[in-house]
């Protein structure tokens, strides 16, 4: 998981030129009406994202007769959303951009609406309110961003990850003897903030992560064997293990020090119940 850096040009511009792209007529003019309002908005929505408080934003009643007509702003294969697409994309590391980061499982093909265009449709195409995202994760996220329990998801345009490892690996043997995996959060000496901490939590709670990454563990058990099969054929195991912690450190350099990926690799190559077979 990876943070992502924010659009960077002028949000309101996008949302002007996705009412220009109308055609004349009446809903046209009904949103042109409007743009001076949708416009206060977004520079609230600034304000609060240069903060890190865009969770205090409270959806408002002004756009309640409009909600139907902005959300007509919103296509994902629009020329105007492809746009502010790429615009993200070429601000971002190249190595993560097509994996959605909130899950780093899947590929990032749609946008999230951090907050949701529901209950927030005159922010339905501002750039710094849509995330790149994979499917399944935006089905997990179609509510508010806050509840009693705090901040539901990370914001990873502005919640710095910590430069830690909190995500952790049990490797046990099922009943029926075949390797199972369970993922978990420590946060390792209270070194991350409480709060934050939860946000976490949250997060791999809400978008179902240990479940996920589980069922991905499973399926890549055979890879790794595969290729530690093929090594075997020059290598000692001693010489494997060396070369794919070394590549396990590299990878979580590049994808982040909590990708469960490498998390997985490292935690079965140091595994005996994984590595029995190869002795
Ligand atoms: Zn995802």
């Amino acid at each position: 998981m990876k943070n992502l850096k924010p659009y960077k040009d002028d949000c309101f511009v996008v949302h002007k030129s996705a009412v220009d792209k109308k055609h004349a007529g009446d809903l046209k003019n009904r949103l042109l009406i409007i743009n001076p309002l949708v416009q206060l908005q977004y520079d609230l929505y600034s304000d609060n994202f240069d903060k890190n408080t865009i969770g205090l934003i409270t959806p408002s009643t002004t756009f309640s007769k409009s909600k139907d007509d902005l959300l007509t702003l919103y296509n994902y294969q629009s020329k105007v959303i492809r746009d502010v697409r790429e615009n993200i994309k070429k601000l971002q590391i190249k190595t993560i951009i097509s994996t959605c980061q909130n899950c780093t499982i899947d590929s990032a093909n749609s946008l999230d609406h951090i907050l949701p265009k529901a209950d927030y449709p005159e922010y339905v195409v501002n750039p710094k309110n849509l995330f790149p995202c994979c499917t399944t994760c935006n089905s997990y996220k179609l509510d508010t961003i806050e509840d009693d329990s705090g901040q539901k998801f990370i914001n990873l345009y502005l919640d710095t990850l910590p430069n830690t490892q909190y995500l952790f690996l049990d490797i046990f043997k099922d009943l029926d003897e075949d390797l199972n995996f369970k993922y978990y959060l420590n946060n390792i000496n209270n070194s991350i903030p409480a709060v934050f901490f939860k946000v976490i939590e949250n997060h791999y709670n809400r978008l179902r992560l240990f479940e996920r990454f589980k069922l991905k563990s499973i399926e890549y058990v055979s890879e790794l064997e595969s290729k530690i099969s093929a090594f075997r054929r020059r290598l000692t195991v001693e010489e494997i293990i060396s070369d794919l912690t070394t590549a396990a450190l590299e990878e979580k350099n590049a994808y982040g020090d909590n990708h469960w990926k490498c998390i997985l690799e490292l935690s079965l190559i140091n595994s005996s119940l994984f590595m029995e077979k190869f002795k």
